[in-house]
């Protein structure tokens, strides 16, 4: 990356990694039910997968032995080069565990986030959206909202940098209206709308804004897996936001070919949360082995037991914190926003320990290949049975 020494988009440092075995193991993030000693006993996949096989009588899931169910290893951050050296799982946090019965994590307070650089991004759709990239203080990772339509701003983004020139405002995406060659302002210009103090989001509209938070798949979104349906959750989600960025029907000015799509984006938008926790937070490496797992016979849920990582190890206060910045929170946003998800207890963990993001509305997402009968979609004899586990053990409502 050419621009890493750029004040602008400079990540924070980044600690050296350490072996997943240095954690400290942290006992508030031990369920009760694996206190033994014998959880960080060490098996191999076979024998674990055979006591796994042999033991249905388990109350966690019923193909698995609670003692080999320990979240306490999962990584603090993905793997590939950022692995903090200290465990990040706050000491508040509830645990979660292989059923959905426990309820999402939530942080007693939110982590500090703040918007480095935006940017326009024409897409292959026709659709425009402006990618934000956050940093945060409590991983080192750059999460992303993927923001549709002119009328969802962020407040750390558009705060005045002591010292900063107007170019230098334009540089990280801090200006209202469109960019072109010679212009020298970041602020208004003819015609254009100003945002409000707090950066919340432009009333006028009635509708609220769908939000979807989405965990990075490397590979459903990029290497064409079909073992998921990420790709297509995270193509659809985009679809529906470019689409209720568009005025409503009130509006008698159509949009007009070529260079007035951001002139149309007057609906009331959307935002896609892009969360860098790869296989349900417990990385890359481990995703990998997991679908090994699964093509030895367990489920989504029970490779991830079997490797001792919690069935979902995602949290997401990042996301209710990036959503408050970009004035969807309830304090100025109090109407709330329509979220885009299967996942009931999604809702309560983007609404946050406070309740700082009101979710209005849930919004379903049907796979494509049951909602046109097989014909479009993603089709693969791994795709049914994940979808049915996320209905069958992780609560998922796919109807
Ligand atoms: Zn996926």
């Amino acid at each position: 990356m050419a621009e890493k020494s750029s004040p602008f988009i400079a990540p924070q440092p980044i600690r050296p990694s350490a072996p997943i075995e240095g954690f400290a193991l942290d006992s508030t993030n031990t369920p009760p039910s694996s206190t033994t000693s014998d959880s960080h006993q060490t098996f191999s996949h076979r024998d674990i997968l055979r006591r796994a096989l042999n033991n249905d009588a388990s109350n966690i899931t019923p193909a698995l032995p609670e003692s080999i169910i320990s979240p306490a290893i999962t990584p603090p951050s993905t793997p590939g080069g950022t692995v903090v050296s200290q465990p990040r799982v706050h000491p508040n946090e509830t645990t979660q565990t292989g059923t959905h019965t426990k309820g999402p994590k939530l942080l007693e307070k939110l982590p500090n986030v703040e918007c480095i650089v935006r940017a326009r991004i024409p897409t292959t759709t026709g659709a425009e959206m402006f990618l934000h990239l956050y940093q945060n203080d409590s991983d080192n990772k750059e999460h992303l909202a993927i923001v549709f339509g002119n009328h969802i701003r962020s407040r750390s983004l558009d705060r005045v940098q002591e010292g900063e020139t107007e170019m230098d405002r334009m540089i990280r995406g801090a200006y209202v209206g469109r960019l072109h060659p010679g212009r020298v302002s970041s602020r208004l210009e003819d015609g254009e709308e100003v945002p409000n103090e707090a950066g919340a989001l432009q009333k006028g509209h009635t509708e609220s804004p769908l939000v979807r938070i989405h965990s990075e798949c490397y590979t459903g979104e990029t290497a064409w897996s079909a073992r998921c349906d990420c790709g297509e959750q995270l193509d659809e989600a985009a679809r529906l936001m470019s689409m209720a960025s568009e005025p409503t029907s009130s509006s008698t000015e159509p949009p007009v070919d070529g260079g007035a799509v951001s002139d149309a984006a007057d609906g009331p938008g959307g935002v896609i949360i892009y969360l860098r926790q790869e296989g349900r937070g417990i990385g890359l490496g481990e995703k990998l082995k997991a679908y090994n797992l699964q093509d030895l016979g367990s489920d989504t849920v029970e490779a991830n037991l079997i490797l001792r990582h919690p069935a979902d190890a995602r949290s997401y206060g990042l996301a209710t914190a990036m959503l408050v910045d970009l004035g969807l929170g309830a304090d100025a946003s109090p109407e709330g926003i329509r979220l885009l998800t299967n996942n009931p207890d999604k809702i309560r963990a983007v609404e946050g320990p406070n309740r700082e993001v009101r979710v209005k509305d849930r919004v379903a997402m049907i796979p494509i290949a049951w909602r046109t009968g097989g014909q479009k979609g993603i089709r693969s004899a791994e795709i049914e049975g994940y979808l049915q586990t996320k209905i069958g053990k992780m609560g998922h409502m796919i109807r």
